[in-house]
Order: structure tokens, then C-alpha cells, then sequence
């Protein structure tokens, strides 16, 4: 699995430099040059990337075969918030710009699931457990990893968010509440660990903190680029 940044990259501007999102205002050759360089991480061409239109909702999509493949760089659009497979050489594939990365990892397939606070909320990793075991069933225990995403030294909210994710997990004290600001990070693990994922590993580095290594929505006032979380098989 990977992590990008926003270093590296084609782009320039707000985009500077490895913006990945085909659907935004950035020049598209730049973003074509950049996913290619995301597609190469995984040694592979930027038409195998399994990427949904991301809609802040549950749905995980699983590829079973190439037919399945949805993603900018085919021409081919599909709703959904993270994709799963057991195809080899196919990278799963999500954007953000401090919503949570969450990369799923089983003997035999792999997740990438796109969690802000309202997917995680309503079950959005817990769909994308479903769709993993769906594509590799039985195929040992998933380990899961947090991307850089908003982190709980930044991210203020109100209470209708406190509220969502204090629902989560298994009690209100799994999503802590630090002053004013939410610990997606925390509410993550409590989702994964109630569903059995015992191994959870977070990467702690949050977004808004980060200008020069990573896109952040809420920082730059939603004119910015996208990073991506990639999970693959060889
Ligand atoms: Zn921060």
C-alpha cells in the first residue's frame, strides 16, 4: 500500500504538484502525467486504477474482473466510496484532502475505502470489510492502515459531527473529543476494532498541519488538490 503526498507532481498553482484528481479544475494533462506516476508506484499502467466517483456515502465496490474496473483514466464513472479486489496488478484507489484514507489488507485481496466523518458515520468501513471478504473470502486476518487525513490538532467541528461520531464504535468514548476538534484517527480504530480488525496501524499525520506535504481542503478553502491512498496486489 501507498500514500501519496503532494509532492512530485506535474501540477502547479493551488495543484502544485501531484494532484491526482481527474474531475477537478487542474490542467488535465498534469493530472494524467500525475497518475501515471500513482499508477507506477504500483508498476502498472494509470487504465488498471480501480477509483470510484467518491459520494461521501457506504457503497464499496468490488472488482471481480477487468470488466468491473471503474476509473477516470477508462472513461468509465461509478459512484461509490472505495473499491476491493483479488486481482493482482489492479491498485485500489481513493482521494482526499483530509478526509481518512483506510487501506484493508487480507491474505488474498485488498481495500481502499474513502472515510470522512459522515462515511464513517454510516458504516462506511464496515462496508468495505464486507466487500473485501466478498472478494478474497477466507483469506486471513485484514490489517488496516490510517492515511494522512485531518488530524484531531486541527480539525474543529460542530456539534451535529461530535454528535455523528460519538456514535460510532462502541461507545462515545472511542471518537474522544479534544475541546472542539474530533479525532477521526480514534474514530477509525474504534469502527475497525468492533468490527474485528485487531491490527491497525495509523500514520498520525494530519493535513491541515502539512501545506508543503499535503492537500487540505479545509486549509486552503477547498481550492487544492487531492492525494491518494493506493492498495494493491502484485
Ligand atoms: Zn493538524
Amino acid at each position: 500500500m501507498r500514500f501519496t503526498g503532494r509532492r512530485g507532481g506535474a501540477s502547479s498553482g493551488p495543484y502544485r504538484s501531484l494532484n491526482l484528481d481527474s474531475w477537478g479544475d487542474d490542467d488535465p494533462q498534469a493530472v494524467r502525467d500525475n497518475r501515471t506516476v500513482l499508477a507506477g508506484y504500483a508498476d502498472v499502467g494509470p487504465e488498471r486504477i480501480a477509483q470510484a466517483r467518491q459520494v461521501h456515502a457506504t457503497d464499496v465496490l468490488q472488482i471481480a474482473d477487468d470488466a468491473d474496473l471503474p476509473g477516470a483514466d477508462l472513461g468509465r464513472v461509478r459512484d461509490a466510496d472505495g473499491t476491493a479486489t483479488a486481482l493482482p496488478r489492479t491498485p485500489c484507489v481513493v482521494l482526499c484532502a483530509d478526509c481518512v484514507p483506510v487501506a484493508l489488507v487480507a491474505g488474498r485481496g485488498v481495500a481502499m475505502v474513502h472515510a470522512g466523518w459522515r462515511g464513517l458515520a454510516a458504516g462506511v468501513l464496515e462496508s468495505g470489510l464486507r466487500a473485501l471478504d466478498a472478494v478474497c473470502s477466507g483469506s486471513g486476518p485484514v490489517t488496516a492502515a490510517i492515511g494522512p487525513s485531518a488530524g484531531p490538532c486541527c480539525y474543529e467541528v460542530g456539534d451535529e459531527v461530535h454528535a455523528a461520531l460519538a456514535g460510532t464504535g462502541s461507545s462515545a468514548a472511542s471518537a474522544p473529543r479534544v475541546g472542539g476538534h474530533a479525532d477521526l484517527w480514534a474514530a477509525a480504530r474504534a469502527r475497525l476494532r468492533a468490527a474485528g480488525v485487531e491490527h491497525v496501524l495509523t500514520a498520525g499525520e494530519c493535513t491541515i498541519c502539512a501545506p508543503d506535504d499535503y492537500f487540505s481542503y479545509r486549509r486552503d478553502a477547498g481550492t487544492t488538490g487531492r492525494q491518494a491512498g493506493m492498495a494493491w496486489l502484485r
